[in-house]
């Protein structure tokens, strides 16, 4: 067994700071039990925690990290910056930077605007599209998580789900009377709503691969058809790409689907660590945003120096094609000799991967909504995050959330995860 004491009395320690000892839910084990781990260091895909034992690292700060802990290009970056100064509170020449190489990796977008997370990307977004369509209602899916934003908190995946939350207390419910649901890959539910609502519903809004209740893949008809009935009905199409964006292709999900939203919202990996999210698309619905338009939305530290810096550091990568073409041949070999594993060991399990988001679902059926999501089994997916824990690996502490990778993790990763999958699976 490893020693976790200095994680244990730390814990405890945190407990009397911060509701549930936490900053962030899905950090405090509540679906898996057990006691959170406290991190001291990173580097490439390796965690070590307050005890001194080291991990490899799948969760990257919940996929953030496309280039592991500590990437020396990343630390040059931000030392280079942090030297000449850390927020301006002004324009500076890295957004300039961080946004073209955005743009390239997305022609999509026309215009953009950065913000501090992805929560204010999508209420951001959410804003402008209500604002150009002079409508008030906004659909989104069941299982699917797009920040903390009020009207946004239902039926929102993991961390609500995690926790059992049906709604957030504290949103009133005028808040959300405006806020449709419908289970995800469900197209005839999208067409009821615009019947019903159409001249009302503002935006659709989606992650085209689902990654907050595990990792579920939008089938290919239901975008198309979503693309093609918020196009008649005037209504804007939101492709919520916080975590897709620069995880399922160096293009995001318009890469792996052939379908152009009109608004994208983007964070995660365009921060390489650090805070900061993004929405953008087509130009004229962006003008709308002040001092262009009448659109409020500001922030005292967007467009932050230090956060473009480990933005540019990491993003920029991907315009060499070699970089995605390893990360996913890289994630492919992973995920195919954990399917062998648990095949060989009888367990059932379905393990959905898009790109470089995978989750190992304990379920003999493929997932493609919530209503499969939440058929897994939650209590073996439980013992097999401690066992993979007591192994040396760090899963995400939920069934219901996605795992990642890294340009750094490398066959030799890949083989001690699978010797520890092995000892897992078999002792399951
Ligand atoms: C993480 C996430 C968000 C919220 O981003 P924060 O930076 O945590 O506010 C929104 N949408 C999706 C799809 C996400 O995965």
């Amino acid at each position: 067994m490893k020693t976790t004491t200095r994680s244990e009395s730390l814990f405890s320690e945190a407990r009397g700071l911060f509701p549930g000892g936490v900053n962030s839910p899905a950090r405090a084990f509540r679906s898996v039990g057990g006691t959170p781990l406290f991190f001291q260091s990173g580097h490439g895909p390796y965690l070590i925690d307050a005890d001194g034992n080291e991990y490899i690292d799948f969760v990257l700060s919940w996929g953030p990290l496309l280039r592991g802990h500590a990437h020396p290009e990343v630390v040059e970056a931000l030392r280079t910056q942090a030297s000449r100064g850390t927020s301006f509170g002004a324009p500076s020449e890295r957004e300039i930077e961080l946004a073209r190489i955005i743009m390239r990796l997305m022609p999509g977008i026309e215009s953009l605007r950065f913000v501090n997370s992805g929560t204010e990307a999508t209420m951001s977004a959410i804003r402008v599209a209500r604002a150009y369509t002079k409508r008030d209602k906004i659909l989104k899916f069941q299982g699917n998580y797009h920040g903390h934003g009020d009207f946004f908190l239902v039926q929102a995946g993991s961390g609500v789900a995690t926790l059992g939350l049906p709604d957030s207390p504290g949103v009133p419910a005028p808040v959300t009377a405006d806020t449709l649901v419908v289970p995800y890959n469900d197209v005839g539910a999208v067409r009821e709503v615009i019947q019903r609502y159409g001249n009302e519903l503002a935006a659709v809004i989606l992650e085209p691969v689902c990654g907050n209740m595990g990792v579920v893949p939008a089938e290919e008809g239901f975008l198309r058809a979503v693309r093609d009935l918020t196009r008649e009905n005037g209504t804007v199409l939101i492709f919520d790409e916080v975590m897709t964006g620069f995880r399922v292709a160096s293009g995001g999900a318009r890469e792996v689907f052939g379908i152009e939203p009109d608004l994208v919202t983007l964070g995660k990996v365009i921060g390489g660590g650090l805070p900061v999210g993004a929405y953008g698309g087509a130009r004229e619905i962006m003008e709308l945003v002040a001092p262009e338009g009448p659109v409020y939305q500001a922030g005292t530290l967007s467009g932050n120096p230090l956060a473009m810096a480990a933005g540019i550091a990491t993003l920029g990568t991907l315009l060499d094609t070699r970089t995605w073409d390893a990360l996913e041949s890289g994630i492919r070999d992973l995920v195919d000799g954990l399917r062998l594993a648990a095949h060989e060991t009888g367990i059932p399990v379905r393990i959905q991967r898009v790109g470089t988001m995978w989750t190992v679902f304990f379920t003999d059926q493929p997932v493609k909504d919530w209503e499969g999501a939440r058929r897994a089994d939650t209590d073996r997916f439980a013992a097999w995050f401690h066992g993979m824990l007591q192994e040396g690996i760090y899963m995400p502490p939920s069934q219901f959330e996605a795992a990642f990778y890294s340009s750094v993790h490398s066959e030799v990763e890949t083989e001690k995860t699978l010797a520890a999958a092995r000892n897992v699976f078999r002792r399951l």
